[in-house]
């Protein structure tokens, strides 16, 4: 696809107050419960980018353990942030995540970038950078954004908010069948063990902690179909914004 990437460090300015040209799709909620899958097939059916927020979080965990830094001190994790570019390439299925212009879409899939996002992602200041860098990739809306914080702190006046979860046993269940991560020792329990406490950390951080916003649908997609997910996803945004684009 020869869609641009949507790359942090260019600008420095705030999200503006100006008026969108087009809609903003704020995807929120925990592991596993299908975020990507959704943004990306909603991204197909109206037209718009699909910009996975989490990877970014991936990607400087990645280059922190590529450093050899640890998880904890902001201010180290800030200034490698600041010596640090990250690109969202949107594709049919997903993105493809550049790191200082490396492709590291597969890598920041493994264990250890998982559980190393999810300790970065505690930091204010680093979550303040983020968010700056998420604000410009969408600041002209035709964005399906995913991630934990869109529809409450990166684009709380997101034309459309979905806020997807599910019980943990299925969200875990789910990933294991799709065998992420794709280690044959790992048992179901352990993804289990695992989502759940990257729900905890997400849920009790100070800054930004993961909750619906107010104005967000609830999707609780724990004894539905993936059809039924997307179609009844498609619904909501339908009832916000109208009809798909023909492309
Ligand atoms: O969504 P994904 O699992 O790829 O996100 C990786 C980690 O980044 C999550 O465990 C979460 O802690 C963090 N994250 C976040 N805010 C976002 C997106 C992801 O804190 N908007």
């Amino acid at each position: 696809m020869g869609t641009p990437a949507a790359e942090t460090g260019s600008i420095a300015k705030p999200a503006t107050t100006k008026r969108r040209e087009r809609p903003v799709i704020a995807i929120d909620g925990p592991a596993g419960a299908g975020k990507s899958t959704l943004a990306a097939y909603l991204a197909r059916r109206f037209g718009f980018l699909n910009l996975e927020t989490g990877a970014m979080y991936r990607a400087l965990a990645l280059k922190a353990i590529d450093n050899d830094l640890g998880f904890d001190d902001e201010d180290e994790l800030l200034d490698l942030a600041g010596r640090t570019r990250i690109a969202l390439k949107p594709q049919l299925e997903g993105n493809i995540v550049l790191l200082d212009g490396v492709d590291v879409s597969r890598r920041v899939r493994d264990g250890d970038v998982t559980a190393a996002a999810s300790r970065v992602s505690v930091h204010p200041r680093l979550r303040e950078w983020m968010v700056d860098q998420q604000r410009l990739m969408g600041a002209s809306g035709g964005v399906v954004m995913e991630g934990r914080d869109i529809g409450t702190v990166v684009f709380p006046d997101a034309e459309v908010k979905i806020f997807l979860d599910a019980a943990p046993e299925v969200r875990g269940n789910r990933r294991y069948r799709q065998g992420v991560p794709a280690q044959a020792e790992v048992t179901e329990e352990a993804v289990i063990r695992e989502l759940k406490e990257r729900d905890a950390r997400d849920r009790n951080r100070s800054e930004s902690p993961l909750r619906p916003a107010a104005d967000a649908v609830i999707l609780d997609s724990t004894t539905m179909s993936l059809n039924e997910v997307l179609a009844a996803a498609e619904g909501i945004v339908r009832t916000h914004i109208g009809e798909p684009q023909l492309q």
